[in-house]
């Protein structure tokens, strides 16, 4: 397996065929499974023997999303979430104690960073948020209490991009971890392990999955962390991915890396044109030249990634009209589809943070972001010029 290349294992890692010798991964919705014998029983309970137990912690169909999802990030196990939230609590949950803090990148997912500054501080969990490009304010902001560094790149919705090896080298000396929330690149374009990243989190309802069906997420990591640390919590806490949903995820694998490359052609083309239209007074694509992280990106990722986002002239009015004016484009705040959504962050994704804090984070009242799907490049196009053409007429 170690010698397959990245579409081969997005194919065909983590399958056993079972005895009825099917060529697509059999469904297993069973909760529990049976032992020949109590001594069998006895000896899985106490880990012992390896084994299916009851699947709020074991289960085939899970194990073989694990498997596959863990060969294409290059890590030595995954764990199935039931969510991507559920996976970023289960690592905080497995690493983090009383008295730790965190650093966490400013431009990460509004629900994460809610998860951070609203619900473990309650538990004596303190989390500080530096911007992704302030390398040098990240080893500023290092305290002998910290234990983990978070980030994703690129970021929501402007996708910055963030130095992964240096913050790693930074985690590091301090003694804490570097986790990626990988959900934007996927490992098809960007694999933060190899990187220096200690464990990746994903959302697999985004890009995994693909066509918006599931909600599921993973962490990725090595055998010693994911076994002694993220698993326990697992297994008591409950914050299970379902059989069905792991199914689903598995054949949204295997066209993962196809997509994901025709995703970022479709994303460089619509940025470049949007650069182009008289209302559009900014496009933030790493794929292009003057975006301020370009280089980084291209050294970091093998593809620039589905997510555009740009600014209109004339506030949320403006950009309310260019999303109000679509009409094949779904609005929805939802991203990683193979087809074409649009959002107003500043009132959904982001909305209910306060107007300072967006502020400081960037997100201005004209910003519109798009996840750029898989249907025609001119449909698309011609989708946003209604509302484009509206706010700047021609000549
Ligand atoms: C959606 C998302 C999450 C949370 O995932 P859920 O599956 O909705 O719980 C985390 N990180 C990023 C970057 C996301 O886009």
């Amino acid at each position: 397996m170690a010698e397959w290349g990245d579409d081969t294992t997005g194919l065909r890692a983590g399958w056993a065929r079972t005895p009825e010798q099917e060529h697509s991964e059999a469904i297993f919705p069973t909760s529990s499974f049976t032992f020949r014998n109590a001594a069998e029983a006895a000896a899985r309970f106490s880990g012992e023997a390896p084994g299916n137990i009851y699947a709020r912690f074991t289960n085939p169909t899970v194990r073989a999303f694990e498997e596959r999802l863990a060969a294409m990030e290059g890590g030595e196990r995954a764990i199935g979430t039931s969510s991507g939230m559920a996976a970023i609590l289960a690592i905080c949950m497995g690493l983090l104690r009383s008295g730790d803090h965190v650093l966490c990148s400013l431009g990460v997912f509004g629900t994460t960073a809610s998860l951070f500054a609203n619900q473990l501080s309650r538990f004596g969990i303190e989390t500080d948020f530096v911007a992704p490009t302030d390398t040098a304010g990240w080893a500023a902001a290092m305290r002998p209490q910290t234990r983990l560094l978070f980030l994703e790149t690129p970021s929501n919705p402007l996708t910055e991009v963030a130095d992964i090896p240096a913050l790693a080298d930074i985690a590091h000396a301090g003694g804490a971890r570097l986790v990626v929330d990988n959900c934007f690149c996927t490992p098809a374009l960007q694999k933060p392990l190899a990187m220096g990243a200690d464990l990746v989190s994903h959302s697999a309802t985004k890009f995994l999955d693909g066509q918006g069906r599931c909600v599921g997420g993973a962490v990725v990591g090595d055998a010693g962390t994911l076994d002694n640390h993220i698993f326990p919590f697992l297994r008591t806490a409950g914050p299970t991915m379902s059989p069905f949903n792991a199914w689903v995820f598995l054949k949204g694998l295997e066209t993962l890396n196809l997509r994901m490359r025709h995703h970022s052609e479709q994303a460089l083309a619509l940025a470049q044109w949007l650069g182009e239209q008289r209302a559009v007074t900014q496009v933030y694509y790493p794929g292009l030249a003057d975006h301020p992280q370009h280089d980084l990106a291209a050294r970091q990722q093998s593809g620039f990634g589905g997510v555009v986002s740009f600014e209109v002239e004339g506030g949320r009015e403006a950009a309310w009209q260019v999303v109000d004016a679509t009409r094949m484009l779904s609005i929805t705040a939802n991203l990683g589809d193979v087809r074409t959504t649009i959002t107003h962050p500043a009132s959904t994704t982001h909305g209910r943070l306060s107007a300072e804090q967006r502020t400081r984070m960037g997100i201005g009242e004209g910003l519109v972001r798009i996840s750029v799907g898989l249907e025609d490049q001119a449909d698309i196009r011609a989708d946003l010029a209604h509302g484009l053409d509206r706010l700047a007429p021609a000549g």
